[in-house]
């Protein structure tokens, strides 16, 4: 059997990818290497919970959202999931701050938190919201972007009008000096508060965003911030599904551990000798992996050179998975918690800023009854956790600061917990294949990184990538957008 295209992984991307190019008449195959589908926004389960890997905040599910459109066009129906009124609790020792959704009640929440200054921080975020819908309306295009080849630009030209043309300057700034525009750059708890944002969605802080990376980011939380009933894994099932259906394989448990090219062809190997065979293939494993997967041939046609992605900054995640009585939150129907820590609110990462993700009290996929389950994570530095003498009381450590923490606030929280799965990017790297255990993709490092972003083509004819670690970037719409792109350009 010769697939049409074969797809390393069974992220988002991926599958976003195998549905989509399923829905255009190819016959795909997906292999992923772990047990379960949807990687950093998969699941696992334990004990009677079920655990998210990493990614709890579903978006783009309302109207005309990523999601939203492609399912339409798959015609499938969306899971069981609650729009959030309030997208999250973010809470510092002085105060808490409610981040509601609705523009009309975040400004309301704005003039009460941020008092004098209310108005112009409401200007910024009209700005935000008026940018972020303009970078909204390209990446729906699905471009190749940044443009590789003679092709690629003349396809951009379309998107030449008014419109793009008024991204010129955000292309050209930061979320800082945006800032700067608004007098509003010297604002600590402002500067505080959309440094967590901007962490949790492009990785960075306000003086290395890109404006309009940012913008996009900051406005996609009031488009609607959704808690799936299953956790993120039920839209991972349904794209799988709908590829099964209409004659697609998903492998699970199929490591790829090499791609050569044999004539026309690609052959991909897989355990105990396996070989598949496809026309095109298209890597979901991160660009990090990019060199340990393709033969050295191949590797060596490709304009990524190993020396410059690994020179790329890149974050990882400790996580905790747990479980805990229902009666701690009872108070609250927030489900997602930031906390940023008092003494060190400059250090984004580390616990200096988390994020607790509640499963929703209703799901009872999620939880036993009376309990629910919670992810906690923060950014990391990949490098110190592959030092093993420490790494014990480190994973120790950290496990205990952000317990602390969350008790801080939530008083019964620690006398609660009935299970406490502490990971670190050693773990990202056993479960998910994350190279040293990297997450995100890479972190934005100044006005014209995006430049520097990987599209979709690897520069070898028939290889294609989509995933976090390729524009638009992390998060799942990203990787799904990148997914589509693939699809699309394999399906010209
Ligand atoms: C802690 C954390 C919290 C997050 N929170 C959110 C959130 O709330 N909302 C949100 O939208 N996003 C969130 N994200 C980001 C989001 O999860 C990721 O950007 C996205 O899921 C990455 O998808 P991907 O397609 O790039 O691939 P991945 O999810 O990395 O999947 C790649 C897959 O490839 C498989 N694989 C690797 N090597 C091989 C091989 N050789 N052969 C076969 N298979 C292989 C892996 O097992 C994996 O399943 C979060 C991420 C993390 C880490």
């Amino acid at each position: 059997m010769v697939y049409d295209v074969a797809i390393v992984g069974a992220g988002f991307g991926g599958l976003a990818a195998a549905a989509d190019l399923t829905k255009n008449g190819h016959r795909v195959a997906v292999f992923e290497a772990s047990n379960e589908l949807g990687g950093s926004a998969g699941k696992f389960e334990r004990e009677g919970y079920r655990f998210q890997s990493g990614a709890t905040v579903g978006m783009g599910f309302e109207e005309g959202g990523v999601f939203d459109r492609l399912f339409q066009r798959l015609e499938l129906p969306k899971p069981e999931m609650h729009l959030l009124d309030t997208i999250m609790d973010i809470h510092m020792p002085d105060r808490t701050i409610h981040y509601y959704r609705k523009p009309e009640k975040w400004y309301r929440e704005i003039e009460r938190v941020f008092g004098t200054r209310a108005s112009s921080i409401q200007e910024f975020y009209q700005e935000v919201f008026r940018v972020g819908a303009a970078v909204d309306e390209l990446t729906h295009r699905l471009p190749v972007f940044p443009p590789r080849t003679m092709k690629d630009m003349v396809r951009l030209l379309p998107l030449i009008n008014k419109s793009s043309v008024k991204l010129l300057p955000f292309m050209t700034q930061t979320v800082e000096d945006r800032l700067k525009r608004y007098g509003l750059e010297d604002h600590r708890l402002f500067r505080i508060f959309l440094n967590g944002e901007l962490m949790d969605s492009v990785q960075t802080s306000v003086e290395y965003c890109p404006a309009f990376l940012g913008c996009a980011a900051l406005q996609t939380f009031h488009k609607g911030a959704f808690a799936v009933k299953g956790g993120l894994a039920s839209i991972a099932e349904r794209l799988a599904d709908y590829t099964r259906a209409d004659g697609g394989e998903i492998f699970l448990r199929h490591p790829i551990h090499s791609v050569e090219r044999k004539g026309s062809l690609f052959t991909l190997k897989s355990k105990r000798s396996k070989e598949f065979q496809a026309k095109k293939v298209v890597l979901n494993n991160s660009v990090h992996n990019l060199h340990d997967t393709l033969s050295e041939e191949l590797g060596k046609q490709s304009y990524i050179r190993s020396s410059d992605e690994k020179e790329k900054e890149a974050w990882g995640a400790y996580i905790i998975h747990g479980g805990v009585n229902h009666t701690v939150f009872e108070d609250t129907d927030v489900l997602y918690h930031q906390f940023i820590d008092p003494d060190h609110p400059d250090d984004l990462h580390d616990g200096g800023q988390f994020l607790l993700s509640l499963s929703h009290p209703g799901d009872s996929t999620m939880a036993p009854q009376g309990k629910r389950s919670f992810t906690i994570s923060t950014h990391t530095s990949v490098k110190p956790w592959w030092n093993s003498k420490q790494y014990e009381a480190d994973k120790e450590q950290m496990k205990e600061k952000l317990l602390h923490t969350i008790h801080h606030y939530f008083p019964s929280f620690k006398d609660n917990l009935d299970l406490v799965l502490p990971g670190t990017p050693v773990t990202f790297n056993k479960w998910l294949r994350r190279k040293e255990g990297k997450v995100g993709g890479y972190t934005p490092t100044g006005k014209y990184s995006w430049a520097d972003s990987y599209s979709i083509r690897t520069g070898i004819s028939g290889i294609y990538q989509c995933g976090d670690t390729v524009f638009p970037g992390a998060g799942t719409l990203g990787v799904t957008l990148s997914g589509l792109m693939v699809s699309k350009e394999i399906s010209r």
